[in-house]
């Protein structure tokens, strides 16, 4: 945060933002949140705040991509990466990134943090090519239509939006939504696979990830994958995904083979993520194990939300969080079950340690608001809780996008409902919609 107060002084950030009617600032403690939505005039800006802005640029530049057409002069682009804060401007009314001219509809900037991509020319590693447990996409004639595979079986049938660019882009339009962050389909994770192959299968996968974000034109962020089966490797490939490939963070499972996230094998690779500032997305992955019951209404209804409400807990009363306070980790569909069964987990805790200890209600509460969460729940009712246990600056817009069947629009009403049922004020709605997403990205 002393970089954030160093790179631009008040009245640097008021010189930047006065000329831009779109503009906002608000300040929190000793931080200066300054958001500059969109078409901010490069020749509007004075050289003091040029030189400032620059200077955060260089500073803040990990973890910051832009679109091409602001990258290419970088003596007349800037930006700082610091938490709570986006400064940004490109020459000429360009677009500043992640900010595509379009969110006009919901009247607030709209960043989807939960949407899925499947690259066409994802392969599995030739060696082990025969095993049918890898997925790959088969498109039908024509484009209209292509299904994931697994060998010889059809895993899920999917919409061109999944591996269409155009298609994407087009629906993305047609919602209002600026931004996406697209992820990984998590049957790609691999976490059955050895891990040089699973590594050299999501190598692959996060090049191929890197690539559509390039050709988006600024409208798709990305998250990639690790072989979380070995940890040093998946180190390595988190830091190559965020330092080379410059994308935002990384998707995991809810649980590494038989590992749950709070194993002590897996620290290490929580210590990277903190250390390097790498946000990370759990999204269900062993449904099966998490319910009983395996037709789709109770794995798709029950099994997801119990998945990742397992996966919370660990992350709050195995230590993981308590051990890496500043890692930044988003549960998908509003952490599952957790906002419910979290009081009940933290009563057995309490009755596991020999009674209830304020002290430690508070470090549980706090741990709690720490997480992360999409705003995928269906229900705008819903949301109370998810926004009681997180807090409304950690929930997200999420819509799965392209895999539930309804338009992308729909996806967006359990958000905009939520302001209209008064679950959500209208500035809290605005930081669901997108700034909150960009905090979470650490953009
Ligand atoms: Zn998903």
């Amino acid at each position: 945060m002393d970089k954030v107060t160093k790179a631009a002084d008040s009245s640097q950030v008021t010189a930047a933002t006065n000329p831009v009617e779109t503009g906002t600032i608000s300040r929190d403690g000793t931080t200066v949140i300054a958001t500059v939505n969109y078409k901010v005039a490069h020749d509007k800006l004075t050289d003091a705040t040029k030189n400032t802005l620059q200077e955060a640029a260089q500073q803040g530049r990990d973890g910051v991509g832009w679109p091409d057409e602001c990258v290419r002069d970088p003596a007349a682009t800037g930006s700082s990466t610091a938490r709570n804060r986006l400064l940004a401007w490109c020459p000429g009314g360009g677009n500043i990134a992640g900010m595509p001219d379009l969110p006009a509809a919901h009247g607030h900037p709209v960043v989807d943090i939960h949407a899925h991509y499947f690259p066409s020319a994802l392969r599995p590693p030739t060696r082990v090519a025969d095993d049918p447990r890898w997925p790959f996409l088969a498109i039908d004639e024509g484009g209209g239509a292509g299904r994931i595979m697994r060998g010889t079986e059809v895993f899920r049938r999917v919409k061109p939006a999944l591996w269409d660019m155009q298609a994407r882009l087009a629906e993305l339009d047609a919602a209002g939504v600026g931004m996406q962050v697209i992820s990984p389909v998590p049957v790609t994770l691999s976490m059955w696979a050895e891990g040089k192959d699973a590594a050299e299968f999501l190598r692959r996968q996060n090049d191929l990830f890197a690539e559509a974000v390039s050709a988006s034109g600024g409208r798709l962020r990305g998250l990639g994958a690790v072989p979380l089966q070995d940890v040093d490797a998946a180190i390595t490939e988190m830091l190559r995904v965020k330092q080379e490939l410059r994308l935002d963070g990384v998707e995991i499972g809810t649980r590494i083979g038989d590992l749950e996230l709070d194993a002590p094998v897996l620290r290490p690779f929580f210590a990277a993520a903190q250390e390097a500032g790498v946000p990370l997305f759990v999204h269900p992955t062993d449904v099966e194990h998490a319910v009983r019951r395996a037709e789709p209404m109770y794995s798709f209804g029950v099994g997801m939300l119990t998945d990742t409400a397992l996966a919370a807990t660990a992350l709050v009363f195995g230590g993981v969080l308590e051990e890496f306070p500043e890692l930044r980790v988003a549960l998908a569909h509003g952490c599952g079950a957790f906002p419910w069964t979290y009081p009940r987990t933290a009563y057995g805790d309490a009755l596991l340690r020999g009674g209830p200890d304020p002290e430690r209600t508070a470090q549980l509460n706090r741990l709690v608001g720490s997480l992360w969460a999409d705003a995928l729940v269906f229900d705008p009712e819903h949301l109370r809780l998810v926004a009681e246990r997180v807090g409304a600056d950690h929930l997200m817009l999420g819509t799965d996008h392209p895999f539930l069947t309804a338009p992308l629009e729909t996806a967006l009403t359990t958000v905009t409902g939520a302001a209209e049922q008064n679950v959500l004020s209208e500035s809290e709605t605005a930081r669901v919609l997108g700034r909150n997403a960009l905090e979470f990205l650490g953009l």
